[in-house]
C-alpha cells in the first residue's frame, strides 16, 4: 500500500540508501536490472522499470513484443553488505496479463504454489562451492598460452594454510551473510586448490533461491574489494574437482512437521515412505533435469569419476540413490533430507529447485518407490556390475542433456511451452557453437598425427 512503501522508503533513506535495483535473472539464472535512485522508489515498487523481453537470453519475446515490467518483492529487500548505498530487491516479470511466460522467479512460485495445493513447503539450504583467484589470477584464463588459469601453489582438501590466507576476504563475506540472518554453519577449503565453500542455513525455497542468486553477486563484489575474483564456473580446471550447487530438499507440513523424517525406515536411512516417492520421482526425470541442473558445456566434465591424479571428483554419474557421495541423491546421515547433488554452481537456482520439486511431487502423487538404496562407491563397480544392476548413466554432454530434456513432459509442465522451447533453443545454440569449436586439445593430437 502506498504508507507502507512511503515508509520503506524512508527507512531506507534512513540507513544512507541511495539506490534501489529491480533485479531479477535470465534463464542462466544470471542478475540483471535496473538501478532507481531511492526517491523514486514507490515507481519501482508499482512497476515502473521495463526490459525488453527480447535482449534478455532465453526469454520467449520477440521485439514486436511490448515490454516486460520488473515488480519488486519487498519481502526479498537487501541492503547490500558492500555498498550500502545500494538496496536489492529480487523480482518478478510481468507481461500484460499475468507472470511473463520467461520469469524463472514466477515459474518456481508456481510449482511451490501445486506443493501448498498437495499440503506440502519446500525447504531448501543450497551450499555453494566456487573458486578464487588473486586478482590478475582469471586473466590468465583468457591468454591463448595458458588455456587454464594457475595457482601459485596446491591445496588439499580442508586445507587451512589457504583458508587463512584468504581469510580477509571470506570473514567480511560471511560476516555480511550472518548480518543478513542468513546464518552460516561453516565455511572450508574445498577439494581443489582454490576452491571454497559457505554453508548457511535452509529456508523455504524461493528465498533459498533468492539468497543463492544474492549470494552470487555478493561473493563476487565483497572479494573484489580484496583483490580476489570469484568464479561460479563448474569446472575451470581439468585437474581439480569442479563446483558442485548441492540442493538439500525435504517438505514440511503447513504446520511445519517434517514429512520425509521416519525412525522406523526399513531401509534404515531415516527416511519416510513419501520421501521415498520424491527420491523416486527426481531419479525418473534425472536425464532431462541435466539440462537445467548442469546447463553448460562446461558442467559435464565436473561428472567424472576420478580426476587425472585418480583423486575422487565426488560428482555423480549416475542415477541412483544412497547414502555416499557417489549417488546423484543422497541421504545424509539422520535422513529426513534428500540431498541432490547434481546441480553445479553455474545452474539457475529458480528453475533448478522448480524441476526438483515438481519431478519429486510427481513421485508422490504417482506412489513411486526408488528401489534400493547404494551403500557402495559407485565408481568401483565393473561395466558388467552396472549392466546387472541396471544402474544407468546420467547424461554425457549438454547435447545429451537437452535431448533427454526435449523428449520428457515435465520441462513444458513446469515452464509452459514458451519457456520449454526459448531454453531448449538457447541451450542447444551454446551446445552447436561448441561442437563446432576446434580445440587446442584436439589440434595437439591430430593434426600431425594423421
Ligand atoms: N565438489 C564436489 C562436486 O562437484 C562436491 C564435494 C562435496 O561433497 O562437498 O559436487
Ligand atoms: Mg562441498
Ligand atoms: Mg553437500
Amino acid at each position: 500500500s502506498a504508507p507502507e512503501l512511503v515508509s520503506l522508503k524512508n527507512s531506507l533513506k534512513q540507513r544512507g540508501v541511495k539506490y534501489v535495483l529491480a533485479s531479477f535473472v535470465d534463464a542462466h539464472g544470471v542478475s540483471r536490472g535496473k538501478t532507481v535512485p531511492i526517491n523514486h522508489l514507490e515507481q519501482m515498487m508499482r512497476g515502473s522499470e521495463l526490459f525488453v523481453g527480447a535482449a534478455i537470453d532465453g526469454m520467449p519475446q520477440g521485439l514486436q513484443e511490448e515490454d516486460l515490467v520488473a515488480v519488486p518483492d519487498p519481502n526479498s529487500n537487501i541492503i547490500c553488505p558492500w555498498n550500502s548505498e545500494i538496496a536489492w530487491f529480487a523480482s518478478d516479470l510481468f507481461a500484460r496479463g499475468g507472470a511473463a511466460e520467461g520469469c524463472s522467479r514466477s515459474v518456481l512460485k508456481r510449482v511451490l504454489g501445486q506443493a501448498a495445493g498437495m499440503g506440502y513447503r519446500l525447504n531448501l539450504g543450497i551450499e555453494t562451492e566456487f573458486f578464487a583467484f588473486p586478482s590478475g589470477g582469471m586473466d590468465v584464463a583468457f591468454s591463448t598460452a595458458k588455456p587454464e588459469p594457475t595457482l601459485s601453489r596446491r591445496t588439499p582438501y580442508y586445507d587451512l594454510s589457504d583458508l587463512l590466507q584468504n581469510y580477509s576476504w571470506l570473514q567480511e563475506l560471511v560476516e555480511a551473510m550472518n548480518d543478513l540472518g542468513w546464518d552460516v554453519y561453516s565455511f572450508d577449503h574445498e577439494a581443489g586448490s582454490g576452491q571454497f565453500e559457505i554453508d548457511f542455513n535452509y529456508t523455504d525455497g524461493l528465498k533459498s533461491s533468492d539468497r543463492f542468486t544474492f549470494f552470487r553477486l555478493m561473493a563476487q563484489e565483497i572479494a573484489k574489494k580484496h583483490d580476489h575474483h570469484i568464479s561460479f564456473m563448474p569446472k575451470p580446471f581439468g585437474d581439480r574437482v569442479g563446483s558442485g550447487a548441492h540442493f538439500n530438499l525435504s517438505l514440511t507440513t503447513e504446520g511445519g512437521e517434517n514429512v520425509f523424517f521416519s525412525n522406523d525406515d526399513p531401509r534404515g536411512q531415516g527416511l519416510s515412505p513419501l520421501g521415498y516417492q520424491f527420491v523416486a520421482g527426481i531419479l525418473n526425470h534425472a536425464p532431462a533435469l541435466c539440462a537445467v541442473l548442469t546447463p553448460t558445456v562446461n558442467s559435464y566434465k565436473r561428472l567424472v569419476a576420478t580426476l587425472p591424479s585418480g583423486a575422487p571428483s565426488l560428482a555423480p554419474r549416475f542415477i541412483s540413490y544412497g547414502n555416499n557421495r557417489t549417488n546423484l541423491l543422497r541421504i545424509p546421515l539422520g535422513g529426513a533430507r534428500v540431498e541432490c547433488r547434481l546441480p553445479d554452481s553455474a545452474c539457475n537456482p529458480y528453475l533448478a529447485a522448480a524441476m526438483l520439486l515438481s519431478a519429486g511431487l510427481e513421485g508422490i502423487r504417482e506412489g513411486l518407490d526408488p528401489g534400493e538404496p547404494y551403500l557402495d562407491d559407485l565408481n568401483t563397480y565393473t561395466p558388467l556390475d552396472l549392466q546387472q544392476k541396471a544402474i544407468v548413466p546420467l547424461p554425457r554432454t549438454l547435447g545429451e542433456a537437452i535431448d533427454a530434456f526435449a523428449a520428457d513432459p515435465l520441462g513444458y509442465e513446469v515452464m509452459g511451452a514458451p519457456l520449454f522451447e526459448a531454453f531448449i533453443e538457447l541451450k542447444a545454440q551454446e551446445w552447436e557453437t561448441y561442437t563446432q569449436h576446434i580445440s587446442a586439445w584436439e589440434i595437439q593430437r591430430y593434426l600431425s598425427f594423421f
